[in-house]
């Protein structure tokens, strides 16, 4: 045998062992899925698929290079200033996706003297984005202030102090003490980067995320990520700020100079969807009355959920081979679930990922209930 071929075998006769080897599943049509981030039901909105059949004439089909080539669009720069007004900042670039959001924001923005704090539960992208950073880095316990308060005061430094957070943990729903983070912030001189992926379109007036939600005003220090990927329905990111910050970001951002631009025919989608996500109220309205009736229904059964103000919900099942068999027993009974285990998550706190969203009928959502129960106690 091949040493590569050696390599790739143990490895994932490893994964095997301990329970978290992976694969991609296809759900069939007829499963109801309660893993999926698209909150408001938008990924398969017929309006916005009929208004694409309409312009799909006057769009091409790529990009055709970088946007700093030829690969800008006034499609894109349409979609920018809708996100800029959006979130209520000078500027927007939209960038390919979250992943690439981060990773290449928090490489252009640091030199070696600068420190990163980082919320131990932050998205895998903002982990990958301090590697490839040339900055110093201190993670503090899951939204732990006084910690992060300490290695503020603590650590100083010539150069910038950069605090990154999620706003809505993707693992876990719970949303970070924004006002908190932004006291200190302030206090301490520091830029203030929110990863909005799971709040764009759930939380704040018109789903404008989780300043608008927590009443705070976007500042010159606070830095607005998220990605059209969950609930707008579609796929790319946005990076929002002052207008120098992006003006930065398009001479140094090598996640935007070194790879195409997103598609016109992609960036219509997220336009559309953006659209009426700000307006339809109805949906969100539908979403929190979907995830209520979980809730309560889920709390009849007995069941134990954790429940922080968001469509994620999760009920924990530590061990992750218990995780990955309740999944497939749920997934046998027409249910399809995260079954959620490390390294996404820390050791020992594997767990079903429940995500609730616009779309699900009474009914479903109460023929869930039944079978989880079954499932988790049957
Ligand atoms: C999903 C997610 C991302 C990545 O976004 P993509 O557009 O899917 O690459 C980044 N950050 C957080 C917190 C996420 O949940």
């Amino acid at each position: 045998m091949s040493s590569f071929k050696r390599f790739l075998d143990s490895s994932l006769t490893q994964q095997k062992h301990i329970g978290l080897y992976r694969e991609r599943i296809l759900i069939p049509e007829d499963v109801i899925d309660f893993s999926s981030n698209d909150y408001l039901g938008l990924k398969d909105n017929p309006s916005t698929k009929q208004k694409l059949c309409q312009f799909i004439e006057k769009l091409s089909l790529g990009s055709g290079a970088s946007a700093l080539i030829s690969g800008y669009t006034q499609i894109q720069r349409e979609l920018e200033d809708f996100l800029a007004k959006f979130k209520e900042t000078e500027s927007c670039i939209v960038v390919g996706s979250g992943y690439m959001a981060n990773i290449g924001l928090l490489q252009a923005i640091t030199e070696p003297e600068d420190i990163i704090f980082s919320d131990q539960l932050n998205h895998a992208s903002i982990i990958d984005g301090i590697r490839l950073s040339k900055a110093k880095k201190i993670i503090y316990n899951h939204l732990d202030l006084n910690q992060l308060e300490e290695g503020l005061r603590k650590n100083k430094t010539s150069g910038k102090k950069i605090i990154v957070t999620d706003s809505v943990f993707s693992m876990d729903g719970d949303i970070a003490p924004l006002k908190e983070l932004t006291y200190l912030s302030e206090k301490y001189d520091a830029v203030l980067i929110i990863d909005e992926a799971h709040a764009t379109g759930v939380l704040g007036k018109e789903g404008k995320g989780t300043l608008n939600y927590f009443n705070i005003k976007p500042s010159e220090n606070i830095v607005q990520i998220g990605t059209l990927s969950k609930a707008v329905g579609s796929y790319g990111a946005f990076i929002c700020g002052t207008k120098l910050l992006i003006d930065f970001l398009v001479n140094k951002m090598r996640s935007v100079i070194f790879t195409t631009a997103l598609s016109p025919v992609q960036n219509f989608i997220s336009l559309e969807n953006l659209k009426i996500l700000k307006e339809d109220s109805i949906r969100r309205k539908k979403l929190f009355e979907n995830i209520e009736l979980f809730l309560f229904l889920s709390k009849k059964a007995g069941i134990q959920v954790r429940f922080y103000g968001t469509p994620i919900l999760t009920v924990l099942t530590y061990d992750p081979f218990k995780t990955v068999l309740m999944r497939d027993k749920l997934l046998e009974k027409g249910f399809y679930v995260g079954a959620v285990r490390p390294p996404t998550v820390p050791e020992g706190l594997s767990r079903l990922r429940i995500t609730i969203t616009s779309k699900h009928t009474d009914e479903q959502i109460q023929n869930f209930v039944i079978t989880l129960k079954e499932v988790l106690f049957g």
